[in-house]
């Protein structure tokens, strides 16, 4: 199945647009941009690559800057009981990037570590070149240490990673600088890690002001534990005079320096990437001005063939503009049936061939894919195995399909792989359920477009966006979620899918019981008899997911938000 909608992951043959004018650098840890690619881990990334092949469709004049992670995050593995097992991924980088003659260096304690540079070139639907510059370390005039500094995603010890946020943050300047750019006046940081790209135009400018007018920052998670830190004991002879007396107060917080106070501190504009999210990062860090603009994905990319071959016939140019997707109203209750069940069809096929679980067709299959991790709960759903067996019995045979990687160092999110391979020897036989090895963007598409609901149920508020709900959504298949992120948004109760557990008004914290109630509740009384009794009304759900989310929770909305929200105003 093809996740790209790029020609290709093809090598360029040219030099990038270097006579283009970008006028924007977006920073990302991980880019997520084609399935050949394994340098990202998850939905930050997915969300930079998604938002780079918006920009490119809509002639945004903007470039790319990530690190190579030449050895990926890790091909994951599961046995018999539910242990992860974790590979490392082969990826031949030359078959997919290109080499550029520019190399520049940054200061690590006293050492200098050069850099080169890749690059990949991000084709939009007119031709439009977006690109994005990959930086590496692997080079022989650096010591073994340093070489391995752009290996690991998310790998390594807090030294190792604030090395790689150097590289990032300060090469990534750098690295424009000896590209030859001259038109960037924008630093966009998606997420902290790319913070210390603040300090390098502080250099430059040498004036707090300027680079403010020049930096927009964006937060990704309302988890105090996700924001990166680290202490001055080692970040100041690391970073050396890079990290300046004037600044070392605004930014550091009991005795660590904060990447997000950082880049809050240098940044004209700041986001939250979800409504709510907002809110919580308001409360997070008072006396900043953050704003909001809520995460999407890229249509082309996530809408599956047969949708493609919907859309193509009823709403010429709905890949350019997916607000054209409203009018998936007017189209033919039969045909979005069909095209569902073909994508439905691909992934039972799928399943069935690699894990021999012999699922059917026509079932109510609910899928949940996601990093594994105790917040979000993963086992919820599998929590009361009894209840969910009545539930069957009573109204419909079910099918569960799952997948996601835990990190590996998260023992707890390694856990509940195991508690859900345990509750699927102890249901396998009354409901189905397969757990899909190595989730990534391949196994994200075919979940997102092939399940008949998309399950979600994040302990609140901790859930910043998520976006495989709106993949589901531009798929025509509804979610039922906790009322969390980007849901608090899009959930129409009952026309574009379901909340679990307490209102949006409500008080913050999930309870387990209350919200495990709530999804036992609904699936037996609501979701299941409209699935298999009130087929008429489910496929309006689904034309409904399509028209008010697909619609608007895209990146071509996203990034028009940011252009006129945080780019050029
Ligand atoms: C979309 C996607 C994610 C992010 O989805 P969430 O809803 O934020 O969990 C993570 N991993 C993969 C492979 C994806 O395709």
């Amino acid at each position: 199945m093809e996740v790209s909608t790029l020609d290709t992951a093809e090598k360029a043959s040219k030099a990038p647009a270097l006579n283009g004018k970008p006028k924007i650098a977006y920073f990302s840890m991980e880019i997520g941009l084609d399935k050949q690619i394994p340098t990202y881990s998850g939905g930050l990334g997915i969300l930079a690559g998604d938002t780079l092949k918006s920009c490119a469709d809509l002639n945004v004049p903007i470039v790319g800057i990530t690190l190579l992670s030449e050895n990926g995050y890790f091909y994951q593995k599961i046995d018999e009981e539910g242990n992860q097992i974790e590979l490392p991924i082969n990826f031949n980088i030359n078959d997919f990037l290109t080499l550029l003659p520019s190399k520049t260096n940054v200061m690590i304690e006293d050492r200098a570590v050069s850099i080169r540079i890749w690059h990949y070139l991000v084709k939009g639907i007119s031709g439009y070149i977006v690109p994005v510059f990959f930086l590496d370390t692997n080079l022989e005039e650096n010591n073994e240490s340093d070489r391995e500094i752009t290996k690991y995603l998310y790998g390594g010890d807090e030294k190792y990673r604030l090395a790689q946020e150097i590289v990032l943050g300060i090469g990534g300047v750098r690295a424009i600088r000896s590209l030859g750019y001259k038109t960037i006046d924008k630093y966009h940081m998606n997420e902290g890690h790319a913070a210390l790209g603040t300090l390098e135009l502080f250099r430059e400018l040498k004036n707090i002001e300027k680079v403010r007018e020049q930096c927009v920052f964006t937060t990704h998670t309302p988890v105090a534990a996700g924001h990166d830190q680290f202490d001055l004991s080692f970040a100041q002879p690391m970073l050396g005079d890079m990290l300046p007396d004037p600044v070392l107060d605004n930014v550091t917080f009991e005795n660590k320096l904060n990447m997000t106070r950082l880049a809050l501190f240098f940044s004209h504009y700041v986001n939250g990437v979800a409504k709510k999210h907002g809110e919580v990062s308001r409360s997070m860090f008072p006396g900043y001005s953050i704003d909001s603009i809520t995460n999407g994905v890229h249509t082309p990319t996530w809408v599956s063939e047969p949708f493609q071959r919907l859309f193509d016939k009823h709403m010429t140019g709905w890949r350019s503009d997916p607000y054209i997707l409203r009018a998936t109203f007017s189209i033919e209750k039969r045909e979005v049936w069909a095209a569902h069940m073909e994508a439905k069809k691909t992934l039972i096929d799928f399943v069935n061939n690699r894990y021999k679980v012999g699922m059917n067709y026509d079932h109510f299959t609910i899928g949940f894919a996601r990093r594994q991790t105790a917040y979000k709960r993963p086992d919820l759903l599998i929590s009361d195995p009894e209840r969910l067996k009545h539930i069957a019995e009573k109204t419909g045979p079910i099918q569960i399909i799952y997948a996601g990687k835990a990190h590996p160092k998260d023992g707890s999110g390694k856990e509940t792989i195991k508690k859900i391979f345990d509750s699927m020897k102890a249901i396998n036989g009354k409901i189905k359920i397969a757990y899909i090895h190595n989730y990534d963007m391949t196994i994200g598409k075919m979940m997102t477009s092939g399940v008949d609901l998309w399950l979600n149920t994040p302990r609140r508020p901790r859930e910043a966006s998520g976006t495989s709900g709106m993949k589901a959504a531009h798929n025509g298949v509804p979610q039922f979620s906790t009322l969390d992120g980007w849901w608090l948004e899009g959930c129409v109760e009952n026309i574009t899918g379901w909340a679990i557990g307490p209102e949006k008004t409500e008080e913050e914290e999930s309870d387990d019981e209350i919200d495990r109630n709530d999804l036992y509740n609904k699936l037996e009384n609501w979701i299941m008899p409209k699935f298999y009794n009130d087929r008429d009304n489910w496929i309006r759900t689904m034309r409904s997911c399509i028209a008010i989310n697909a619609s608007f929770f895209n990146t071509n909305r996203m990034i028009q938000q940011y252009v006129l929200n945080a780019y050029f105003m």
